[in-house]
């Protein structure tokens, strides 16, 4: 496995790559790589001749009072991490490699940033596709992986893709959790051991809504309350939103058919966690079971 810091050098791999005839499977990441990131690189592994990491805390994708300065550093382990999914490549480049003046051109999102995450991280997306959209262009990938845990991000990075006519299929891969529910975060560190037993709540409170919508519920408000007074019930997290939108298009749900995502983020002294279920919906009466799964567990 190399570790590549230049961007003039990681574009001469991949074109080195192309010229042999081999695919090329992406997987951007903050590092602090975990069970999470891992199955998005195996994944890619499985489907691509050849595979790269990136690791890349953006300072344009963190608001002033973020935790960019803090932010989790450990390159030793995450390049045994990647070691474990046969990466070929870890992309590290210095904030002055992608950055290399202030910059005079991002690309801005205008659909699906008003809401969940966007609402109360004004230019976040923005940040978060202007990287994206770099890194794509020195890759030149022809798959690129993201996680349903930042349901919010990949259906924005999807619609980039599309908008922007790029020939690089977006593949959306499951969460990936710790066994008691809680979805696995370079974040979690920053848990109290208190805080740590009060966060598996974020699922159960989703699940529980999920349940509801299995059961008919297609009242959007009575969703969203059922996850907001379980978080009230059984954290001391400060809610940040409990949501529930139609996805990917993130936008009010109206249909009765379609896929809604139940999503909440809720900030702890020192972690804001974030996490969703998608439900498929078919028509069903309330109080009519409706036995289909959430998409995490297809
Ligand atoms: P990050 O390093 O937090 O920017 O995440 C890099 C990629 O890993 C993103 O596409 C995330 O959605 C994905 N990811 C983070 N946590 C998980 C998880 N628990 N399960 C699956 N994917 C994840």
């Amino acid at each position: 496995m190399m570790i590549i810091t230049r961007a003039s050098a990681m574009r001469k791999k991949t074109e080195e790559w192309k010229q042999q005839g081999c695919s090329t499977g992406f997987v951007p990441t903050m590092g602090a790589l975990h069970g999470g990131h891992l199955s998005l690189m195996n994944e890619a592994r499985q489907k691509n001749d050849k595979v790269v990491v990136s690791i890349f805390v953006n300072p344009l994708q963190f608001g002033a009072d973020e935790d960019y300065d803090t932010y989790p550093k450990n390159i030793e382990a995450d390049a045994e991490t990647a070691g474990m999914a046969n990466v070929d490549v870890i992309f590290a480049p210095p904030v002055d490699e992608l950055y290399p003046r202030p910059v005079r051109t991002i690309v801005h999102v205008e659909k699906g940033v008003q809401v969940l995450c966007g609402r109360n991280r004004p230019g976040h997306f923005d940040g978060v596709a202007t990287v994206v959209m770099k890194l794509f262009q020195i890759i030149h990938p022809d798959n690129a992986y993201f996680g349903r845990k930042d349901a919010q991000q990949a259906a924005v990075v999807q619609n980039m893709a599309d908008d922007f006519n790029l020939s690089i299929d977006i593949v959306t891969c499951r969460t990936i959790r710790e066994t008691d529910g809680l979805a696995v975060s370079s974040r979690n560190i920053y848990l109290t051991e208190k805080e740590r037993k009060q966060a598996p709540q974020l699922y159960k409170s989703l699940l529980t809504a999920e349940e509801k919508v299995h059961q008919g519920e297609r009242d959007v408000s009575v969703l969203e309350k059922v996850i907001h007074n379980s978080l009230v019930n059984h954290t001391d997290a400060e809610i940040d939103y409990a949501e529930v939108l139609a996805y990917p298009e993130l936008e009010t749900f109206s249909s009765s058919s379609g896929q809604i995502i139940l999503a909440a983020a809720i900030r702890f002294s020192k972690a804001r966690l974030i996490d969703n279920i998608i439900v498929p919906l078919r028509d069903t009466k309330k109080g009519e079971k409706q036995d289909v799964p959430d998409l995490d567990e297809i």
